[in-house]
């Protein structure tokens, strides 16, 4: 084992703070990586506050990894050290269950080990994510990051970006598809970003007024402002899909009637409530009600090569690791622009 610094909460109601911990020493097939970036997802700020009451604590977050290469075990060829690797949402899965074999990993029957907050297989105790110094990932579950992007910039792609591409490519995003994006946070501007580029005609919902000329800007070809009943009604029944990345209780029966016949409103926000569905809502037009968890690991190999071609990254504001609360509370003000990531090189060297 060798010993990592990071920062970490003890408990759902105590801040983030600087954490010294031990990771294990690499087996053949594991890469070292040093973590350059981090950026910070809404779904950390969920699992440290114990939101969906499963947090294993202590808890370090941090899903959306970009590094560079220490060192790597004997057996792997893919990466050497001193190259750029990528970590997102898993470091394993069961690989023998329809879903691992099918390359749907996060989907695995026994269940995928979480790059954070799951049992760590090999140490005991949680495992801990990207707000640290190093990760130790088995080579089969880290990225390629494209040459000509941006790092830090890239790194929102590992949740936010495969978040909203998986859906988007599954559900057939394209030339001739109407496709609303609701909620411009992290996700849903990936998500507008990404829906432009696979040609889709694209609507962004939006509950902040400030927000409506980066909509444009980004890639949407209109923004409804939702608080806006009017400007709603005026979609009326068009849509062929929606995805839904709201972090907060909302009415979705509102989206829901956006949809044309046989169309989906698929959620990837995870409010911590649940949100109550009219049955009309679905019945009428026979509309579909889904949902989707981040994507497999080639499919996030596939959208990182996508967003090479297209020239796509997030918009970033940087942070020192020490502003990690602040981030937290503007996030919760949906005053985002439009994903933090961490400077890894502002991390205490030693807690
Ligand atoms: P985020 O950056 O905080 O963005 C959420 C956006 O939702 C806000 O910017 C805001 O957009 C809108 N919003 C917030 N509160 C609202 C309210 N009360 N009513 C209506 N709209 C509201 O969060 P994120 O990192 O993109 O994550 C979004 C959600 O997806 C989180 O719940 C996260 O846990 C979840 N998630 C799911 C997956 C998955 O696999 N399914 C993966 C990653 C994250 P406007 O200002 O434009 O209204
Ligand atoms: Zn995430
Ligand atoms: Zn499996």
């Amino acid at each position: 084992m060798f010993t990592c610094t990071g920062y970490a909460a003890e408990a759902a109601d105590q801040e983030l703070a600087p954490f010294t911990f031990q990771r294990r020493d690499p087996g053949p097939k594991d890469v070292v990586i040093e973590i350059l970036y981090c950026g910070v997802c809404h779904s950390d700020l969920h699992t440290v506050r114990n939101e969906w009451q499963n947090t294993l604590f202590p808890s370090l977050p941090g899903h959306e990894i970009v590094g560079r290469v220490q060192a790597v075990g004997t057996d792997v060829t893919r990466f050497k050290a001193g190259d750029i690797a990528a970590v997102g949402c898993m470091v394993d899965s069961c690989r023998t269950c329809p879903s691992c074999r099918e390359g749907l990993e996060q989907y695995c029957e026994p269940g995928f080990t979480g790059t954070y907050n799951s049992p760590d297989k090999v140490l005991g105790g949680p495992t801990f994510g990207g707000y640290s110094s190093h990760i130790v990932v088995d080579d089969a579950f880290v990225l390629k990051v494209p040459a000509n992007l941006d790092l830090a910039a890239a790194a929102p792609l590992l949740c936010a970006g495969i978040t909203t591409y998986s859906p988007l490519r599954h559900w057939k995003a394209g030339p001739g598809k109407k496709v609303g994006i609701v909620g411009l946070g992290g996700l849903g501007h990936m998500g507008v970003k990404l829906a432009h580029a696979m040609g889709a005609e694209v609507v962004l919902f939006t509950t902040s007024a400030s927000k409506v000329d980066d909509g444009l800007r980004l890639g949407a070809d209109a923004v409804v402002l939702s608080t806006d009943p009017a400007a709603m009604a005026a979609h009326a029944e068009s849509f062929d899909l929606i995805v839904d990345a709201v972090a907060a209780p909302h009415d979705i029966n509102a989206y829901l009637a956006l949809i044309k016949r046989d169309g989906t409103l698929v959620q990837v926000g995870a409010p911590d409530k649940p949100l109550p569905v009219s049955v009309f809502s679905v019945i009428w037009r026979r509309r579909n009600f889904a949902g989707s968890l981040i994507g497999g690991i080639a499919e996030t190999q596939e959208m990182l090569d996508f967003c090479g071609e297209h020239g796509i990254t997030a918009d970033i504001e940087m942070i020192s690791m020490d502003k990690i609360e602040d981030a937290y509370a503007r996030m919760l003000k949906s005053d985002v622009k439009y994903r933090f990531v961490i400077d890894m090189a502002t991390l205490p060297k030693a807690a």
